[in-house]
């Protein structure tokens, strides 16, 4: 036995230490679907509970939407339930085209290629398109799957100041010499809620000759006036040459995710991306819900209207409660607490006031920059919304935060 009584001693001791900070993250466990109203068990062993879920990427409600729900059972029912192999040995189905084919559409772009998750789009498009001679410029806050994908290829990697268009310029000038430049940002970045300046981003890549890559997990089916995400909201949907983008949060909740975009780049895709030739297929149910997410959000653009009428009353009953919220316009909503114990005891007391958020400190944001981020979902009514503002005013007042700007909580908690 190598795990010796002196060895557990050992790493208890770290965990303790963690307790001990205030910093432990406890567990929760969801005891129902998906949802807006949720049914919680927490902490482990107590009574289960219903609580508003104000933390899900649930952005509009699809998660559990009775329609999806139809649609994946139809799918079982017609199209099994795996695919036992990878897309290019037997993992591909008609019902893969046809998702692939609705989201080229939905999108705008030319081609799309599924993979089992976002994770893997991004892990797979950077090494199957580019070379040594090529050059990734890209923001500094990226999500962590294009930063490891990127790690995986082999051209240069260089990097922009988060969302700083001057520096992007200066860097874009530097590469002139390279055979292709290829810009990569997310679309809304996940932490923050801030949306990338896609349309001064896509005039200097066509003043500098560089191509597009937008992630748009955090944007795909609500952003924009439609829905179709970033480039919809900022009027460049022919300007931007990739995106990747994932089923598994606004489209539907389950699973997958995809790159779209110019035909050749998809069609390298299909031929080199590892992912798709090494890992197993998106599951038949998932493909026919994604299917019918992507039908819904066609049709109408009700449910993302919803969660912008949600979105904007969250945010102004939030600032006139005093709260130090960051401003935006996403339904990402981090209020800013600076303080990792802080952030922890306050989503501690939501939770007892029966609103499920959640503390975000290092290593999920910077060191310093501790929160509760808060996601609004068009499941959401405006008596849930409601009840969320009056709980963190509430558990505001108790901690004095209320009206405090960043200084004013830095000084009464420390960083
Ligand atoms: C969630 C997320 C991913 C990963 O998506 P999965 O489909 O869950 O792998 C990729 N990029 C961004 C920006 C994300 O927020």
């Amino acid at each position: 036995m190598a795990f010796t009584d002196k060895t557990r001693q050992l790493f208890a001791e770290e965990i303790a230490a963690i307790k001990e900070k205030g910093l432990f993250k406890e567990k929760r466990f969801i005891c129902s679907p998906q949802g807006a109203a949720i049914r919680v068990e927490y902490p482990e062993g107590a009574a289960q509970e219903d609580v508003l879920n104000f933390c899900a990427n649930n952005y509009l409600g699809l998660s559990s939407h009775p329609d999806v729900i139809a649609a994946a059972h139809e799918g079982l029912d017609s199209r099994g339930y795996g695919m036992s192999s990878v897309r290019f040995i037997c993992g591909t189905q008609d019902i893969h085209r046809e998702l692939q084919d609705k989201v080229s559409a939905f999108l705008g772009m030319e081609d799309t290629l599924l993979f089992p998750s976002c994770m893997d789009a991004n892990g797979g498009v950077f090494e199957a398109i580019l070379e040594p001679e090529d050059v990734i410029i890209a923001d500094r806050l990226i999500h962590a799957s294009l930063v490891d994908g990127i790690r995986l290829c082999a051209a240069e990697y260089d990097t922009f100041k988060h969302m700083n268009m001057k520096h992007l310029e200066k860097k874009l000038e530097l590469h002139q010499d390279k055979r292709t430049r290829l810009i990569v940002t997310d679309g809304v970045f996940s932490m923050d809620g801030d949306l990338c300046p896609l349309d001064e981003m896509c005039a200097l890549a066509e003043k500098y000759d560089a191509m597009v890559l937008v992630d748009e997990s955090h944007a795909s089916g609500f952003i924009g006036k439609t829905g179709r995400g970033t480039h919809e909201h900022f009027d460049v949907i022919d300007k931007v040459d990739l995106i990747t983008t994932t089923f598994g949060k606004g489209l539907g909740g389950a699973s997958g995710g995809c790159v779209s975009g110019k035909r050749e780049l998809i069609e390298l895709c299909r031929q080199k991306a590892r992912p798709y030739l090494f890992s197993n297929s998106m599951a038949p149910p998932i493909v026919a819900a994604s299917i019918k997410v992507i039908d819904l959000i066609s049709a109408s653009t009700e449910r993302r209207d919803k969660l912008e009428a949600n979105t904007k009353r969250f945010r102004e009953g939030m600032e006139a409660a005093g709260l130090n919220i960051r401003p935006g316009e996403t339904p990402i909503v981090p209020v800013m607490l600076y303080n990792a114990k802080l952030a922890n005891d306050m989503s501690r007391d939501m939770y007892a006031e029966g609103i499920y958020v959640i503390g975000f400190f290092f290593p999920v944001v910077p060191a310093g920059q501790a929160r509760i981020r808060v996601q609004l979902s068009a499941a959401h009514e405006d008596e849930h919304i409601d009840k969320c503002v009056a709980a963190f005013k509430k558990v505001g007042e108790k901690y004095g935060i209320l009206g405090l700007d960043k200084k004013g909580i830095i000084d009464k908690y420390g960083m």
